[in-house]
């Protein structure tokens, strides 16, 4: 059984949160501080944690630094409407999603359920990665659609093969910069909306409503992997 940990100090909204994952068959623990939850994090071992980032004992954005020292888990982020830069700040520390509360219970466990099946994908894999009609061969470093032979230049396919390896995980414009053009281009964002608009035309059968690319409104981009 899958397990989930919630760190949140608002009771009934933890409580609310149990409850329904619950019954989607997650274990499911609940700390209300980031000290425990960070004790939690070690001793329990979950497979996700939800993080709300307005804590009373310090803030999420030191549990997302310290859990990221040791540990890759999926943290999906809370965070409240007025929290903007929060947000970015945490996915640029290591979170992997956010919601903004108020949020659907259908949207949490939609972004949750999206996580735990991640892509099982290793960036030195020989073998080849499908996304419906979208195949990429990682060791020729060949991408079809609909079996023809797609050409990327060498930073749309760097953009891509970064994408895959963070597949469900929202990446920050600056996060890929720094993957893909490297820390000395960090003011050049416009860079990675032109490449993902390439990425989106000559991959997405209908470019202007993405299904594998999508953004992150203010915040980048995330490739989706459908069921
Ligand atoms: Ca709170």
């Amino acid at each position: 059984m899958k397990s989930i940990l919630i760190i949140e100090d608002e009771v009934h909204i933890a409580r609310f949160i149990k409850t329904s994952l619950e019954q989607e068959g997650y274990q499911v623990h609940v700390a209300h501080l980031s000290k425990t939850g960070l004790i939690d994090a070690a001793t329990r071992r979950p497979d996700l944690l939800i993080l709300d980032l307005g804590l009373p004992d310090g803030n999420g954005f030191d549990v997302i630094s310290d859990l990221r020292a040791w540990s890759s888990i999926p943290i999906l982020v809370l965070s409240a409407r007025s929290d903007e830069q929060d947000k970015i700040k945490a996915l640029n520390l290591g979170a992997d999603d956010y919601l903004t509360k108020p949020f659907s219970m259908g949207e949490l466990i939609a972004r949750i359920n999206a996580h735990m099946r991640r892509w099982p994908v290793n960036a030195d894999s020989s073998s080849e990665l499908n996304l419906g009609n979208i195949k990429i061969n990682l060791e020729l470093r060949q991408v079809t659609k609909d079996d023809m032979l797609v050409h990327l230049t060498p930073i749309e396919y760097r953009m891509l093969t970064i994408l895959i390896k963070n597949a469900e995980k929202v990446m920050t414009h600056q996060q890929l910069l720094n993957e893909v053009w490297g820390k000395n281009h960090c003011h050049q964002e416009h860079y990675v909306r032109i490449f993902m608009s390439n990425l989106r035309q000559k991959l997405e059968d209908e470019p202007s409503r993405p299904k594998y690319f999508l953004t992150e409104i203010g915040v980048g981009y995330k490739l989706h992997v459908p069921k």
